[in-house]
């Protein structure tokens, strides 16, 4: 069972700021900025290189739970914003093997990151 799958069945206890039938998110424990939330799919995927046909729904569904958690923490505008981070293995950063979308916002984030 991967952590995020025990933060799902609430065996680990997690600040769930939306939650639907495919996915659930909540507050990361390390934030990386004011506000950082992570977005994971209930039924595993393990990083995005490895989705498949089948997880369309699953991978659609990261998109629209970012885009309903935004809207929810009202930083969903043109002047405040958003950033969506995927990390896909070690190189990028990733440190827990089931697909999570990363919703930074509350600060000024630079580009190019790091
Ligand atoms: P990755 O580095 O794999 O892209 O992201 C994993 C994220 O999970 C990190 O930002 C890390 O802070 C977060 N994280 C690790 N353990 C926990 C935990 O127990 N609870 C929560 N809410 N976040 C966690």
């Amino acid at each position: 069972m991967t952590l995020f799958e025990r933060i799902i069945a609430r065996e680990i206890p997690a600040d769930i700021v939306y939650e639907d039938a495919d996915t659930l998110a909540f507050r990361d424990i390390t934030p990386q900025a004011p506000i950082h939330i992570l977005i994971v799919p209930k039924r595993v995927i393990p990083r995005v290189g490895e989705a498949l046909p089948d997880d369309q729904a699953q991978l659609g569904a990261l998109l629209l739970t970012a885009g309903a958690v935004a809207r929810q923490l009202g930083i969903c505008t043109t002047s405040q914003g958003f950033r969506l981070v995927i990390n896909h293995g070690k190189d990028a950063g990733e440190t827990v093997p089931h697909l999570h979308v990363h919703l930074l916002a509350g600060r000024p984030l630079s580009w190019p990151p790091g």
